[in-house]
């Protein structure tokens, strides 16, 4: 059993969702830690862990819809460290992966706080998984890529090299790409990828509410709109995303 310790930092994935997913240590760490700091994407049953008022909201101020500000959050976790408390900062998925983990690892480790990684159960990995979708697979794709869907392909200054990833061959797997499904499937298709690529979005992957909507790079978008897809979710592209359809009938 991992106890929490004064004067330390914790950050903490949270998994994607299942209750069943969150670690044993992440479980033992928001038991024991003076202070949790935390968003909404862990799910109300894994935030109901946390013993009573030692729970803090960071993904929305009170009594506002402003998000706390990361700077404000490197402060408060130093803050708190600094005055002897067991903090925990809590993470969707995998702290490291399109979580700012890094960010705040840096500024903990800029100010002397000493702070433990861990590591959380990545939605780019489990969401496809659940849904018959293997990230990679002999047959299909040897590596995988995981990239954020938040940028605006259309713009120079976009950091997600489009037309590399269509030509690497490997699965693509993105993160918060919802909103921007019509701008990256057309950039991939404008850098010759075939439009006949399967592709699936997985939206609150491993919770019961999970749903799924497959279809090609040229229909993916109609199919996003029919179920009605919305955020949380992942959109891989690439050959493996056709697995599900050999699996379905027996995936519970
Ligand atoms: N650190 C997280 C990712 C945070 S970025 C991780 O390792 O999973 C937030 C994005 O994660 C969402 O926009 C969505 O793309 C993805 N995500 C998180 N949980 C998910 C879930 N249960 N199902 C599908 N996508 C999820």
């Amino acid at each position: 059993m991992t106890t929490a310790e004064a004067g330390t930092v914790y950050l903490v994935g949270s998994g994607p969702g299942d209750p069943g997913l969150l670690t044993v240590k992440a479980r033992d760490l928001l038991e024991s830690a003076d202070v949790v700091l935390h968003d909404r994407l862990p799910g109300p049953e894994i935030l109901d862990l946390i013993p009573d008022g030692n729970a803090e909201d960071v993904g929305k101020r009170a009594h506002s819809d402003k998000r706390t500000s990361q700077a404000e959050i490197n402060e408060r976790l130093v803050a708190y460290a600094t005055d002897g408390k067991s903090v925990v900062r809590l993470k969707g998925g995998d702290p490291f992966v399109f979580g700012r983990g890094g960010e705040e690892a840096e500024y903990l480790a800029d100010h002397g706080v000493p702070f433990e990684v861990v590591p959380g159960v990545t939605s780019p990995v489990a969401a496809p998984g659940v849904a018959g979708i293997p990230v990679t697979h002999r047959d299909h794709a040897s590596s995988v890529t995981f990239v954020t869907g938040h940028e605006d392909p259309t713009k120079p200054e976009s950091s997600v090299d489009w037309a590399a990833l269509a030509a690497a061959g490997g699965t693509i797997v993105v993160l918060m790409g919802v909103t921007r499904l019509p701008d990256y499937t057309a950039a991939l298709r404008d850098a010759g990828m075939d439009p006949e690529t399967p592709v699936a979005l997985v939206e609150r992957g491993t919770r019961p509410n999970q749903r799924v909507a497959t279809g090609t790079l040229d229909t993916i978008v109609a199919a996003r709109d029919e179920v009605g897809i919305e955020p949380p979710a992942v959109t891989v592209i690439g050959g493996v995303a056709g697995v599900r359809e050999e699996l379905e009938a027996f995936l519970r």
